[in-house]
């Protein structure tokens, strides 16, 4: 289905670029003209949604997302070429993963050619929104919540998927690298439970360790795993690496750790640059003894650790030019702007 022709027609009609500050962007929202929605009854399948214009939903207090946290989101880009093109980063991969959480969380999901049939239309309709290459990128926030009343603890008679986006530019402010508080108190996820999928239930918990991390100073939170305390897992929304030599090591997507399509994306880019990578178990011992250490994600994109603190502990780590980080934030992004040819079939023309 063709976006309906409102949004189209307003952004043909009107300016190229919305009135936005494009060199002031942080990793906030601005609103923007248009969002997606559609809606399915459970087990059946999503129809053909709608652009409608961006603001407020109406949910009957009764949903499961309301009550019960069943909900899932995802998170990707757009980015605009030097010649004008606007792209997405593996859109399919975010369909898919959104499929794994439906099944683990008893959602009906859109199937992967509906969801980027979806993220496409809506980023055209807010075409005027995709910042000038090299100055931001465009945000794109796929929900699938159960939004059909029911009280018990159940599945929601029905679902909503639901698209916004926002421009943004960088995550964090800081330019050098993070600094990060591991949390020996907190865990994010355990053994069984929802830490493998993009469940909104696993953010509100690490919210209180962020806070009081942020308040010290920490640029974000390392959590270990739950069971034994002794490894490493993930940032608060970003996959962490070790490099020592030749060696890139990152813990295993066993289930309590977000499989990153970051993460994924790195790992192979540094295969193709003759590192060894390894997903395995990483202890604490080893990140405080690693050269290099860097977080991945959709929105930090790849960002060089520039401390890490462990009790009373703080260990420095390399950053800046000769860091790996660097090189392979660059390979990533020249791929994600156009800067040099996507080989691997990893852009989404719009
Ligand atoms: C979204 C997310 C990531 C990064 O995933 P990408 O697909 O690379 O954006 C990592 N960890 C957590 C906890 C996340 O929510």
């Amino acid at each position: 289905m063709a976006p309906s022709s409102s949004p189209l027609l307003t952004s043909e009609s009107g300016e190229k670029y919305a009135n936005v500050k494009w060199e002031e962007l942080g990793f906030s929202l601005t609103p923007t003209d248009y969002m997606y929605v559609s809606k399915c009854r459970q087990g059946e399948s999503f129809s053909d949604g709608k652009i409608v214009p961006y603001g407020d939903i109406s949910i009957t207090p009764c949903s499961p997302i309301l009550n019960y946290g069943q909900g899932l989101f995802e998170g990707l880009k757009a980015y605009r070429t030097e010649d004008d093109r606007i792209r997405v980063f593996r859109p399919e991969q975010n369909a898919l993963r959104m499929q794994t959480g439906a099944e683990r969380l008893c959602m009906t999901p859109p199937s992967t050619e509906k969801f980027v049939e979806a993220v496409k239309q809506t980023v055209l309709a807010n075409k005027k929104w995709v910042p000038p290459a090299g100055k931001g990128t465009l945000y794109i926030r796929p929900l699938l919540i159960g939004s059909g009343a029911i009280l018990g603890v159940a599945p929601a008679p029905e679902y909503t998927f639901l698209i916004y986006v926002s421009p943004v530019g960088d995550y964090h402010k800081v330019s050098s690298g993070l600094n990060l508080k591991v949390d020996h108190k907190y865990h994010r996820a355990h053994y069984g439970g929802t830490g493998g999928v993009k469940s909104c239930t696993n953010y509100a918990p690490v919210v209180k360790s962020l806070v009081e991390a942020k308040s010290s100073g920490f640029s974000d939170v390392l959590f270990l795993d739950a069971a034994t305390g002794r490894n490493i897992e993930e940032v608060s929304a970003c996959n962490i690496f070790i490099v020592r030599g030749n060696i890139v090591s990152t813990p295993p997507t066993s289930g309590t750790i977000l499989p990153g399509i970051t993460r994924k994306s790195i790992s192979e880019l540094a295969r193709d640059i003759g590192y060894q990578v390894q997903e395995r178990d990483v202890s604490i011992d080893e990140l405080l003894e690693a050269e290099e250490a860097f977080c991945t994600g959709t929105a930090v994109v790849v960002k060089a650790v520039e401390s890490v603190t462990f009790h009373e502990k703080k260990v420095k780590y390399r950053t800046g030019e000769g860091a790996l980080s660097t090189k392979l934030h660059s390979m990533l992004t020249s791929i994600q702007m156009g800067l040099v040819e996507d080989t691997k079939g990893w852009m989404v023309e719009i």
